[in-house]
């Protein structure tokens, strides 16, 4: 993975930059007419460019989690983001049942402690 990002081109706009670094929020795909590993700056997602190497007319994949406002996801993305979003709420779901469970016995606590109190206060 990491050879591979190494002996990538870099194409910025289409235009090449070898030799620039490529960064987390860069594309990294290969041509798919030569095989050619190709880097785009993440704002080059969906644009048509030029390999290259062999000048073929190649497609910029939209990365996972990405967001474009002005493209439409696929369907498959838009399940896999809603899976993760319930897999969150669950998790949060299951913090909140924690916390309420505390909170009954700080409640309780709460109580016994002003019980206590009371009779403090009426013995005295
Ligand atoms: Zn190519």
């Amino acid at each position: 993975m990491t050879e591979e990002k190494n002996d990538a081109e870099v194409l910025v706009n289409g235009i090449e930059d070898v030799g620039a670094e490529i960064r987390d929020t860069d594309i990294v795909f290969d041509c798919p007419e030569c095989g050619k590993n190709l880097v785009i700056d993440y704002r080059g997602a969906g644009l048509q460019i030029n390999c290259s190497q062999c000048g073929a007319s190649v497609l910029v994949p939209i990365p996972d989690g990405m967001e474009l406002t002005d493209l439409d996801l696929d369907p498959g993305e838009i399940l896999k983001q809603l899976f993760a979003t319930r897999r969150n709420y669950q998790k949060v779901e299951l913090k909140l049942q924690a916390l309420k469970a505390k909170l009954v016995q700080l409640q309780e606590t709460l109580g016994v402690m002003q019980e206590v109190v009371a009779e403090g206060i009426a013995e005295s």
